[in-house]
Protein backbone atom coordinates (compact mmCIF):
# COMPACT_ATOMS: atom_id res chain seq x y z
CA UNK A 1 0.00 0.00 0.00
CA UNK A 2 1.04 3.32 -0.55
CA UNK A 3 0.09 5.35 2.45
CA UNK A 4 1.76 2.50 4.31
CA UNK A 5 5.22 3.01 2.43
CA UNK A 6 4.32 6.89 2.96
CA UNK A 7 3.74 5.79 6.95
CA UNK A 8 7.37 4.37 7.05
CA UNK A 9 8.93 7.29 5.42
CA UNK A 10 7.40 9.63 7.77
CA UNK A 11 8.72 7.80 10.66
CA UNK A 12 12.17 8.73 10.22
CA UNK A 13 14.36 11.55 12.27
CA UNK A 14 16.53 12.15 9.16
CA UNK A 15 15.73 15.60 8.18
CA UNK A 16 16.82 15.85 4.56
CA UNK A 17 14.83 12.97 3.40
CA UNK A 18 11.76 14.43 5.38
CA UNK A 19 12.25 17.71 3.55
CA UNK A 20 12.19 15.83 -0.01
CA UNK A 21 9.14 14.44 0.83
CA UNK A 22 7.51 16.92 2.39
CA UNK A 23 8.71 19.28 -0.74
CA UNK A 24 6.98 16.49 -3.17
CA UNK A 25 3.78 17.17 -1.08
CA UNK A 26 3.96 20.84 -1.09
CA UNK A 27 4.78 21.43 -4.66
CA UNK A 28 2.56 18.90 -5.75
CA UNK A 29 1.72 20.83 -9.16
CA UNK A 30 4.79 23.06 -8.96
CA UNK A 31 6.51 25.51 -6.85
CA UNK A 32 4.21 28.17 -6.66
CA UNK A 33 4.63 31.92 -4.93
CA UNK A 34 2.66 31.96 -1.81
CA UNK A 35 1.79 35.50 -1.94
CA UNK A 36 0.51 36.21 -5.66
CA UNK A 37 -0.23 32.25 -6.38
CA UNK A 38 2.13 32.72 -9.21
CA UNK A 39 4.02 29.56 -11.31
CA UNK A 40 6.48 32.20 -12.74
CA UNK A 41 9.38 31.82 -10.14
CA UNK A 42 13.26 31.75 -10.19
CA UNK A 43 15.44 28.74 -8.18
CA UNK A 44 17.84 31.24 -5.66
CA UNK A 45 19.97 27.79 -4.51
CA UNK A 46 19.50 26.22 -0.99
CA UNK A 47 19.93 27.84 2.59
CA UNK A 48 20.67 24.58 4.62
CA UNK A 49 18.43 22.01 3.27
CA UNK A 50 15.70 24.54 1.93
CA UNK A 51 15.42 25.36 -1.92
CA UNK A 52 14.85 29.20 -1.97
CA UNK A 53 12.94 30.65 -4.99
CA UNK A 54 11.98 34.85 -6.07
CA UNK A 55 8.54 35.29 -7.65
CA UNK A 56 9.20 36.33 -10.84
CA UNK A 57 5.53 38.21 -11.06
CA UNK A 58 6.02 40.09 -7.52
CA UNK A 59 9.80 39.61 -6.60
CA UNK A 60 8.59 37.93 -3.44
CA UNK A 61 11.33 35.97 -1.66
CA UNK A 62 10.08 32.36 0.16
CA UNK A 63 11.52 28.83 0.96
CA UNK A 64 10.08 25.62 1.21
CA UNK A 65 8.60 26.18 4.35
CA UNK A 66 7.40 30.15 4.19
CA UNK A 67 3.89 30.36 5.24
CA UNK A 68 3.73 26.58 6.79
CA UNK A 69 3.63 25.47 10.54
CA UNK A 70 7.51 24.45 9.78
CA UNK A 71 8.60 28.01 9.53
CA UNK A 72 11.32 28.91 11.72
CA UNK A 73 10.56 25.87 14.16
CA UNK A 74 13.48 25.07 16.21
CA UNK A 75 12.91 21.16 15.94
CA UNK A 76 14.16 19.63 12.54
CA UNK A 77 11.40 19.05 9.99
CA UNK A 78 12.56 15.23 10.32
CA UNK A 79 11.54 15.10 14.04
CA UNK A 80 8.45 17.03 13.34
CA UNK A 81 7.33 13.89 11.46
CA UNK A 82 8.78 11.72 13.66
CA UNK A 83 6.26 13.14 16.26
CA UNK A 84 3.21 13.47 14.59
CA UNK A 85 3.98 9.91 13.41
CA UNK A 86 4.27 9.11 16.61
CA UNK A 87 1.45 11.29 18.62
CA UNK A 88 -0.62 8.30 19.17
CA UNK A 89 1.70 5.63 20.42
CA UNK A 90 4.34 7.52 22.35
CA UNK A 91 3.86 9.84 25.20
CA UNK A 92 4.66 13.31 24.94
CA UNK A 93 7.81 12.61 28.13
CA UNK A 94 9.15 9.45 25.86
CA UNK A 95 9.20 11.35 23.16
CA UNK A 96 10.72 14.72 24.54
CA UNK A 97 13.49 12.25 26.17
CA UNK A 98 14.12 10.34 22.62
CA UNK A 99 14.54 13.34 20.89
CA UNK A 100 16.47 15.70 23.64
CA UNK A 101 13.74 18.34 23.02
CA UNK A 102 11.51 19.81 25.67
CA UNK A 103 8.02 18.61 26.11
CA UNK A 104 6.60 21.94 25.80
CA UNK A 105 8.11 21.59 22.02
CA UNK A 106 6.16 18.97 21.31
CA UNK A 107 3.52 20.15 22.78
CA UNK A 108 3.59 23.01 20.46
CA UNK A 109 4.01 21.06 17.66
CA UNK A 110 1.24 18.96 18.26
CA UNK A 111 -1.15 22.26 18.63
CA UNK A 112 0.13 23.80 15.52
CA UNK A 113 -0.72 20.60 13.60
CA UNK A 114 -4.23 20.20 15.07
CA UNK A 115 -4.55 23.98 14.11
CA UNK A 116 -3.55 23.40 10.66
CA UNK A 117 -6.19 20.47 10.76
CA UNK A 118 -9.09 21.91 11.90
CA UNK A 119 -8.32 25.12 9.29
CA UNK A 120 -8.38 22.81 6.11
CA UNK A 121 -11.98 21.23 7.78
ZN1 LIG B 1 4.52 36.42 -6.30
Amino acid sequence: MKLDYLSNDLDTTNNERSIKIFRCIRWVNGVYCPKCRSFEINNRGTYGNLNRYTCKNCNNNFNDFTRTMFHKSKISLGEIFYILNNLGNKSIKEMSEELNCSRQSIHRISRLFNEELDKKN
